[in-house]
Parts: structure tokens; C-alpha cells; sequence
């Protein structure tokens, strides 16, 4: 699954929050669930609009990458040429994959939103993410055939009750109209946890 990508031209605009368009049955069940259940910001639950979004103040906080980007490795560049270009770190040493997209910068926010996600089963922020993968994959998406998630260990899906990669690819498979195989792929060896691991 290509994972975070560029960003999205919309990422500030009150859209991008979470409105959807609704048909009138739905906004009716949805204005009565918002009597019930006000949409909360994901973060800091300050009440807001939309369901599934966060308050200006803390999008803000999200470090979006924006293109212009490398086009092999998602890597942010300094300048456009006006069409794909590679980074020096894709020409030097090029990767196994033929394409990545990252939607955020791992730090601040998002570092507390992902490991929410991957560690306490705080699964609220999954339709977020899923449109914030689908904004920044679209370039890999649009030539997709299907999604596969990265499986987990036997013994970490039952110490982690989730395989989170998975509920993201079946949430971005559903927002982006692509078939999701979640079972498609096995784990043959346990790798180490990334915590504690150098950047190496
Ligand atoms: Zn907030």
C-alpha cells in the first residue's frame, strides 16, 4: 500500500475537515447522531463541524508533504522543474519500491495520532487517515489494481488485537473505489520492533 504522499491542495480548506455530501435521509440520521455525538475534533475534542477531522488549530500542527517531490521516494525537493524528478538519495542508492508517497512528517501531532492508532486502539482517526492516504497517494492509487496491507506477526497481532496497516487499507480502499486484498500477503519471519531502532 503506497503510504503517505503528497499533499493535498485542500489541506486547509474547511472541505478537507470532513464534509461530505449526505443524502437527505442521511443528514437527517446525521443531524440527529450530531445531537447525540457533537463531531469532536480527534485530538483535542474541542467540538467542531464535521465528524472525523480535526479543529484548525491542531491541522495546523500536521507537517504536510507537499510536492514538489521526489517521484520515486515521496521526498520533498526545493524546486519544480515542471515535471518527475529524483532526489540525490533516489539516484545514489535507489530503493526496492518503484514509488512512495508520505502523507505527514512523523513528529509532533502525528506522532501522537499514529501511535494512538497503532497502540490503543484508538481507531477513530481511521477515516481521516484514509483520506489523507488517498489525497497523497492518488498519482499511485490511479494505477492501482488492488491493496494489500503489510501483515503483522501471529504473536504481535494478538499482543496488538489489530493489524493496523490493514484497517488502513481497507479504509482507503473503500474512499479510494479500489479492490483491498488484506490477506494477501504473509509474514514468513518476525522483525524487531521499531521502537528504540536508529534511523538505520
Ligand atoms: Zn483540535
Amino acid at each position: 500500500m503506497p503510504e503517505a504522499v503528497f499533499d493535498d491542495d485542500c489541506a486547509e480548506a474547511p472541505s478537507a475537515w470532513g464534509v461530505r455530501r449526505l443524502s437527505p435521509l442521511a443528514r437527517v440520521g446525521r443531524a440527529a447522531l450530531d445531537v447525540v455525538l457533537p463531531p469532536l475534533c480527534l485530538s483535542c475534542q474541542t467540538r467542531i463541524t464535521a465528524h472525523d477531522a480535526l479543529c484548525p488549530a491542531c491541522w495546523r500542527q500536521i507537517n504536510f508533504i507537499r510536492p514538489p517531490l521526489c517521484d520515486r521516494m515521496g521526498l520533498p525537493m526545493p524546486f519544480d522543474i515542471g515535471g518527475p524528478m529524483l532526489s540525490a538519495a533516489a539516484i545514489a542508492d535507489p530503493p526496492d519500491f518503484d514509488r512512495a508517497r508520505a502523507v505527514a512528517r512523523f513528529d509532533g501531532l502525528m506522532r501522537e495520532l499514529i501511535h494512538a492508532f497503532k497502540f490503543h486502539d484508538s481507531h477513530n482517526a481511521r477515516r481521516l487517515f484514509g483520506r489523507w492516504l488517498v489525497e497523497a497517494g492518488q498519482e499511485i492509487l490511479k494505477d492501482a489494481d488492488l491493496l494489500v496491507a503489510v501483515p503483522l506477526a501471529r504473536w504481535r497481532l494478538i499482543s496488538r488485537r489489530f493489524n493496523q496497516a490493514q484497517i488502513l487499507a481497507i479504509e482507503t480502499g473503500k474512499q479510494a473505489h479500489k479492490p483491498v486484498r488484506p490477506f494477501a500477503l504473509v509474514r514468513t519471519r518476525a522483525t524487531a520492533h521499531q521502537i528504540g531502532l536508529t534511523r538505520a
